[in-house]
């Protein structure tokens, strides 16, 4: 028996707590699980999972009880288990149980069972590690497959057959590889080779849960660890193959592209280095995802992608609808950030004119530092001379932004002629008219033909409306 080395971290009342009401019942208690696993990875955890030798609910409402009257049980009677959100933790009680498999469903048929079953229906050996709450051996870590050698060796392997474990239930698959990506764990030889026979299974997951593991992973320390795996098991062709297309190189001529793919990945983890914003991590993933659609090779030029930034950009919504992402500001922030990722390039490609700044901040608006940040981790030249050329190239179109929005105020600008203004001027009713005058006026703006004030652009639009042929009738 291993006593567990950091049974003096069991600080938090709530296991002395669980442990009384426990032996109120005469049943056994464990901490079970992520808490355990994180406890002696050194990492914060702020789910705790008990697991019970009886009734779960019956010991989460008992747990509750003795916490005080503002605690409050959320009772889960279908699945037989019980929740109690507790200061900012969440706590969870289950019964122990056995569990069989359906080949249809990820959904098992539940049994009473022991410790050991219910150690056996974890999907890990780091995550079947339990803590003795009992009087008799308080603190004693409970570890029947070997799980802290694998917690030591960066290993997740799972208790039982992988095959059938990730048979069973084909989410592990998804929870392996993102552990491996969150914990900078490999996975075992015969886990990967078993998620690689099972793949054609993930159908049975709901594209919701899928999505949820797609993003925890994205939010890791180096998500590429995380999709590389998911390309090599085959995974990724079937959860999202739009971004598996970008794996490859094609060669004409004896000229190869870059494999956009792997680029992708390490423009994924140098922001990640910088943000630990979600959609600005998806639009790294996303910024080239219309490059296989684009592709060209054309005589004495070499592989050209032209409009990948627009074509990606639309891609957008029915990636995220099919990824079940949401639909809403964040998947426009996305698109708008694709859409938009090569223009600070052309500007410091080209002599940077005050007028494309000025568009580049208008269409940015606030988004334009996350664009820039999305630039620089673009950057992923191996020739260390040239990556400070383009970063410095950056930190000037950098200095320009910052110039022309102090001059202009275009950040979030709102063009001064309105709709109604020129309706009104014009007594036009609502027609295409308006918006083709308003518009000029905001390109003049834009461009610099005109400075950015209401009497200028007030004058600019009577002159644009004469040209129309309309006269100024008020104001
Ligand atoms: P995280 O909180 O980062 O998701 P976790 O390991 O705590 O990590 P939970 O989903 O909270 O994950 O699950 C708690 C425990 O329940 C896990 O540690 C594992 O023992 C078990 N578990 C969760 N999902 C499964 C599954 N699909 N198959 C088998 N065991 C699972």
């Amino acid at each position: 028996m291993y006593f567990c080395p950091v049974k003096e971290k069991l600080t938090h009342p709530i296991f002395q707590v669980v442990s009384d009401c426990a032996a109120e019942m005469n049943a056994d208690a464990y901490v079970i699980g992520g808490w355990v696993r994180d406890l002696l990875l050194g990492r914060e955890c702020k789910d705790i999972d008990f697991v019970c030798i009886g009734s779960g609910i019956e010991l989460a409402e008992r747990v509750a009880k003795k916490l005080g009257n503002d605690s409050h049980v959320n009772v889960y009677k279908n699945f037989g288990t019980a929740q109690i959100p507790y200061e900012d933790y969440v706590i969870e009680f289950v019964g122990a149980r056995k569990e069989s498999y359906d080949r249809g469903s990820r959904k098992p048929v539940v049994e009473d069972g022991t410790l050991q079953d219910d150690q056996n229906r974890r999907d890990f050996t780091v995550n079947a590690l339990a803590i003795s709450l009992n009087k008799e051996n308080y603190g004693e870590l409970l570890d029947p497959f070997g799980g802290i050698k694998d917690l030591d060796a960066g290993i997740l392997r799972t208790p039982l057959s992988p095959d059938i474990t990730y048979s069973d239930d084909p989410l592990r698959m998804m929870r392996a590889i993102r552990f491996a990506s969150q914990l900078g764990f490999t996975i075992e030889k015969t886990s990967f080779e078993a998620i690689s026979k099972n793949r054609d299974r993930i159908k049975i997951v709901s594209k919701e849960r899928i999505a949820d593991e797609l993003n925890k992973m994205i939010l890791s320390p180096k998500p590429s660890v995380g999709f590389k795996f998911l390309f090599d098991t085959g995974l990724l062709k079937l959860i999202f193959p739009q971004l598996a297309l970008l794996h490859g190189v094609e060669f004409a001529d004896g000229k190869g592209h870059k494999d956009n793919f792997y680029h992708t990945l390490e423009v994924l983890d140098n922001i990640s280095k910088s943000t630990n914003d979600l959609w600005l991590r998806w639009a790294a993933i996303l910024h080239d995802i219309a490059k296989p659609q684009t592709k060209r090779f054309e005589e004495g030029h070499g592989w050209t992608f032209h409009g990948h930034e627009d074509r990606g950009s639309r891609m957008v919504p029915k990636i995220f609808a099919e990824l079940k992402l949401p639909l809403n500001e964040k998947m426009k922030y996305v698109q708008k950030l694709v859409f938009l990722h090569l223009r600070p390039i052309v500007l410091a490609k080209n002599e940077i004119t005050d007028s494309a700044v000025r568009r580049l901040l208008f269409e940015a608006g606030d988004d334009i530092d996350d664009l820039m940040m999305l630039c620089d981790a673009d950057i992923t030249s191996k020739n260390p001379e040239k990556v400070k050329r383009y970063l410095r190239n950056f930190e000037i179109v950098r200095i320009k932004l910052k110039e022309v929005e102090e001059k202009d105020n275009i950040r979030n600008w709102q063009p001064p002629i309105t709709g109604e203004v020129v309706m009104k001027t014009f007594n036009l009713p609502p027609s295409k008219t308006i918006g083709i005058i308003k518009d000029a006026v905001r390109e003049a703006i834009l461009d610099g033909i005109i400075p950015n004030e209401y009497e200028k652009a007030f004058q600019f639009m009577i002159e644009k409306g004469k040209e129309l042929g309309f006269k100024k009738v008020n104001g």
